[in-house]
């Protein structure tokens, strides 16, 4: 029996309602994972990232096994000793980030430098297991070749042949049975390769199937047409996990499509530049109109900056740079984007998912 079960509720055309359980721990789908960088979200708690409803939050390996290291984190009882989160935890293979600092890739795996100090380090994509299950995610992310869009043909080829035999040979690597594995689709924007890639991911098995090489420079269409080329190659009882988007539109857009994970630091990175998500659009913190203003960021949001403190507070604490604006605005965000999932199953639930994801285009289309 599989350590990851998929239970879907109902259905809407592509879009699911499902839970997903791994050991004795579950959340609900579709779901927006938070991004915990470096062992923590970027100006928030574990226990801020808790109370808004957050089930599972996204690790990522590349930052946490140059620092402070998975033997560190290890030795604390894992990610959720070391960092406090008790809930589900998935961590990335770190290819993403080798990939966007310009590492080499050969057959064996990948050279990259570490940002902190400069040494070069050597990747492959069995190290990439073993760093996973040392330091404790619940899901594991395989490690895979992704190309920055536009590529040729013979580029997006190469990267998907190189990502199906890794991906071979992190399963035969991986040990703990208490751990899930996904596995990655490329392909980039042809529409063939994905098919293929589908194919042959699936064909190794993984308890879950994540879309890779998508939101690196190509148009919301193209992205939501490779989507749309991937998912029928899924298996319908399997999570699929559309890696780094964040933007609402593309969220509930994949989700009518299909997709049920998603992940990105977008949302709390505008927070912390003073841009607030609200279901009437984005809204500039910074701007002169907020200066005496006693309203909350977003009427009926629940957060703790909405419930606590008026905008004109906030614009303040932004302006003469306090920390706390940050915070206030990444709690306020992750509240949006969970709000964002948490409308997509209720509108799954009650067939009313075209209306809602015309909303949702009405109010970021600018
Ligand atoms: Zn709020």
């Amino acid at each position: 029996m599989s350590i990851l079960n998929f239970e879907q509720l109902n259905t809407y055309g592509s879009a699911r309602n499902a839970v997903v359980t791994i050991g004795s721990k579950s959340y609900r789908t579709p779901v927006f994972m938070p991004v915990g960088t470096r062992g923590t979200i970027k100006a928030a708690t574990a226990r801020d990232v808790a109370e808004i409803g957050f089930d599972v939050v996204l690790g990522n390996t590349y930052h946490l096994m140059l620092r402070p290291g998975s033997k560190v984190i290890q030795s604390l009882g894992g990610l959720h000793g070391f960092t406090g989160w008790n809930r589900l935890m998935l961590t990335d293979s770190g290819g993403f980030q080798v990939m966007s600092l310009g590492a080499k890739f050969d057959e064996g795996g990948v050279h990259f430098k570490s940002i902190y100090d400069g040494a070069n380090i050597y990747l492959t994509p069995e190290d990439a297991v073993l760093t996973q299950e040392e330091i404790g995610a619940d899901i594991a992310m395989v490690l895979d070749v992704c190309t920055n869009l536009p590529a040729t043909r013979d580029q997006l080829q190469r990267a998907m042949d190189l990502t199906h035999s890794w991906a071979k040979r992190s399963r035969a690597a991986k040990v703990r049975d208490d751990q899930a594995q996904f596995g990655i689709v490329q392909g980039g924007s042809e529409d063939d390769l994905r098919r293929e890639s589908a194919q042959a991911i699936v064909d190794i098995g993984f308890e879950g199937y994540a879309i890779g090489g998508l939101a690196v420079g190509e148009s919301r269409d193209d992205m939501l047409r490779s989507i749309e080329a991937s998912t029928p190659f899924l298996p319908d009882d399997r999570p699929r996990y559309l890696m780094g988007v964040g933007d609402p539109i593309g969220v509930v857009e994949s989700i009518a499509r299909g997709v049920d994970m998603f992940d990105c630091v977008a949302p709390s990175r505008l927070a912390r530049h003073g841009g607030a998500l609200t279901f009437q659009g984005k809204l500039h913190v910074k701007n002169k109109k907020y200066e005496v203003s006693d309203a909350p960021i977003e009427d009926g949001c629940p957060c703790l900056a909405c419930k606590h403190f008026p905008l004109a507070l906030i614009r303040h604490l932004l302006l003469v740079g306090e920390a706390t604006a940050g915070t206030l605005l990444t709690i306020h965000n992750l509240t949006f984007m969970y709000r964002l999932v948490d409308g997509a199953r209720t509108a799954i639930s009650e067939n009313s998912l075209d209306r809602y994801v015309a909303n949702i285009r009405n109010a970021f289309a600018n």
